[in-house]
């Protein structure tokens, strides 16, 4: 699902905090999207999501406008570093929870749903701690399962707010082999939030530079690490988490 952005902009009573966005990001991309704290990247992403509205601008997936297309319409998958498992569900049930709450005609069959988790399963590696609680898991395991919990009702697009932010610097860097593996094998078009510079140069396949509601720079993470196109950007990726 490509997704086109013309002319967004918002503001929260007389603060601007986004200014005219303009992004094209191609179908089946990771893209991270980087910057300092308070440079507009959440409600980007929340306008993408449809959770919050823009006071202009439009948004397309796949030349097809969304606007104002609620959040439960546009098919979108969330992962967001305080969106908690639910802690009373086993991790099979926390996987299959999207299907299982869907309307009885589009619901899949007891089967469907559960050859689809048990395939997510596998892909997280955690096929054997289906019975477990979330409480029983470890902070990376966790994720893991949120990452297929989001995925198990096939979105067009997954949207990731500092998705690793809470946990420590060993576990990130797995769980981003992990998102870039599960992109890879599903096809999906992403977009993750981050302020952490090696996050986003690690894995995106483009990564969006912003600050101060404005996007600075956008490319690959060779492109953004070898040409710099801001005095901004060349300080921001010098700086140490
Ligand atoms: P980032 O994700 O890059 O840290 P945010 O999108 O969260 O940035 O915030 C951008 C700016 O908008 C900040 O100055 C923040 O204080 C402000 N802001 C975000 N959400 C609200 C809100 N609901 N009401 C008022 N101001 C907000």
């Amino acid at each position: 699902m490509s997704i086109q952005i013309e002319g967004i902009h918002k503001s929260f009573g007389k603060t601007r905090v986004l200014h005219d966005i303009n992004l094209d990001l191609p179908s089946g991309q990771l893209v991270g999207l980087l910057g300092p704290s308070g440079s507009g990247k959440t409600t980007l992403l929340r306008i993408i999501a449809g959770l919050e509205q823009a006071n202009g601008g439009r948004i397309h997936f796949n030349g097809t406008e969304v606007t104002d297309l609620h959040a439960r319409d546009r098919q979108v998958g969330f992962v967001f570093q305080h969106y908690a498992l639910f802690r009373h569900m086993t991790v099979f049930d926390n996987i299959a929870f999207g299907l299982s709450i869907r309307p009885k005609r589009e619901r899949p069959s007891t089967n469907d749903i559960k050859q689809r988790v048990g395939s997510l399963l596998e892909m997280i590696q955690l096929s054997h701690l289906a019975d477990r609680f979330p409480a029983q898991l470890s902070g990376g395991q966790r994720q893991r399962v949120a990452l297929a919990r989001a995925l198990a009702v096939e979105p067009r697009v997954l949207l990731l707010d500092e998705p690793f932010g809470a946990l420590d610097a060993q576990v990130r860097k797995e769980l981003r082999r992990w998102l870039r593996r599960l992109h890879d094998e599903l096809h999906f078009t992403s977009i993750f939030v981050t302020h952490d510079q090696e996050e986003a140069l690690d894995v995106s396949d483009q990564v969006v530079v912003m600050s101060q509601g404005r996007v600075e720079q956008i490319g690959s993470p060779d492109d953004i690490w070898q040409q710099p196109a801001s005095r901004f950007v060349l300080e921001f990726l010098g700086e140490v988490n």
